[in-house]
């Protein structure tokens, strides 16, 4: 179900531009519910813990949820991966009618459990056994699936619920919330399997993501307007990013690597209140949602997306970030022998490195280029390549070169600093 929303004004932490258009022209479509990777609770596992005492069970066709039925267990369920062999009764039935077969195979020692199979279908599943052994004792007849893969719910030691990853289905907490690993989400839950792993993936609502984006991504203790910038980058941000971990089942992962999403357990009613005051806003650029970046800090000044990355965003342009407060300032020494390694560990044989010289600086006071010079060579670096040959951690921001000519630094905005000094690294710099 996509439902479309019209394009507010807003200002994007990264300096975006919205051009005064007709509001006609803003007409696009934003996705009502998303796919979110629970990475951070249960990634490439083979079991998951499920705090819910009760689950509804259905069918997620097309992001919506239909309830087929419930499963109990007053302490709770383990999500298992269920792979290889297993016995299906052939025949669907209803769910009281698999719930007691499993019930009475289990009874006379088959591993048996109840299977959903979509659209109010539902059968028994028999781990361990032959068809004939399992068609003597139900009574009906099955068939042998030689490679099932999906997962098993288990809660008080039986296995309750079986379901094959070929079916659209989802687990829903009847309180609207379910919980996974310790963490409460809201929405629905399934699985994407892939190989011999699963990760948890939560079905949610975009706005009711946002609630648990927006406080892990920005304090909400920060005022009302930063956070509904945060907010309108974040909703933009994620409706333009629906692709990015398509190949594992899911859209968005709730990690840095897209945005910080920390669900139920992380929302705030500061920072709901303010998704919901500002329900479907984007940021747009000509009539066109934009690349939403944005930084925990921007050293003081943003840059210019080309020198980021490679193409001209016009909208991404080198603008001072006039709130900007704290330490802009980090710095990183490099002794001469770990330059040298770092610059051997990338292949770059230039000897002993002796000088380095900084050949250009963009608008927003960061190297855009710099040449190492060593004793049997010279290697010169640019954008990107700055920061990624030397060991700080990922970040929007590249390399920034300090202004001072008497701190002769290499600066890195949000994160750690390169600097390189005499007399420890014995090589001059500016
Ligand atoms: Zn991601």
């Amino acid at each position: 179900m996509i439902k479309w929303k019209q394009c507010m004004f807003g200002a994007v932490l990264a300096g975006a531009v919205c051009m005064n258009m007709p509001q006609a022209a803003f007409a696009y479509d934003v996705p009502e519910m998303i796919e979110v990777g629970l990475e951070s609770v249960c990634k490439n596992a083979t079991s998951a813990s499920i705090g819910s005492s009760q689950l509804a069970v259905g069918t997620l066709k097309n992001d919506k949820f239909r309830e087929d039925g419930t499963i109990s267990s007053s302490g709770g369920f383990t999500a298992k991966m269920v792979r290889g062999e297993v016995i299906r009764i052939t025949d669907s039935m209803s769910q009281k009618e698999a719930e007691d077969l499993a019930y009475s195979l289990r009874r006379t020692g088959f591993d048996a459990s109840c299977g959903y199979l979509g659209n109010d279908d539902w059968t028994v599943y028999v781990q361990n056994s032959s068809r004939s052994e399992v068609e003597s004792a139900s009574k009906k007849s099955a068939e042998r699936i030689s490679s099932f893969n999906g997962i098993c719910l288990s809660g008080g030691g039986e296995n309750l619920l079986m379901v094959s990853n070929d079916v659209d289905y989802g687990f829903s907490g009847t309180d609207d919330t379910f919980t996974i690993n310790g963490k409460q989400y809201r929405g629905c839950l399934r699985f994407a399997v892939n190989g011999t792993v699963m990760t948890a993936v939560n079905v949610v609502d975009l706005e009711e993501y946002l609630y648990g984006v927006i406080p892990a991504e920005m304090p909400a203790s920060y005022g009302e307007e930063a956070l509904k910038a945060q907010t309108l980058a974040a909703r933009t941000y994620a409706m333009t990013k629906l692709n990015a971990h398509k190949g594992s089942g899911y859209e968005l992962c709730d990690t840095i690597n897209c945005q910080v999403y920390k669900g139920y357990s992380g929302e705030n009613s500061k920072t709901n209140a303010i998704v919901d005051e500002t329900e479907g806003e984007i940021i747009c650029y000509n009539g066109t949602p934009i690349e939403a970046v944005f930084s925990a800090s921007t050293g003081g000044y943003t840059e210019n997306s080309e020198n980021v990355w490679n193409s001209v965003v016009p909208y991404l342009r080198a603008v001072p970030e006039v709130g900007e407060y704290g330490n802009n300032t980090w710095t990183k020494t490099l002794t001469l022998s770990q330059l040298d390694s770092l610059l051997s560990a990338k292949g770059e044989n230039i000897g002993s490195a002796q000088d380095i010289v900084i050949t250009k600086i963009s608008t927003g006071g960061r190297v855009q280029e710099m040449k190492i010079v060593g004793t049997s060579g010279s290697v010169t670096l640019t954008k990107e390549n700055i920061r990624t040959y030397f060991p700080v951690p990922a970040a929007v921001c590249p390399v920034r070169c300090s202004r001072s000519t008497e701190k002769a630094a290499i600066l890195l905005p949000a994160v750690d600093l390169c600097s390189v000094r005499q007399p420890r690294a014995a090589v001059q710099v500016l």
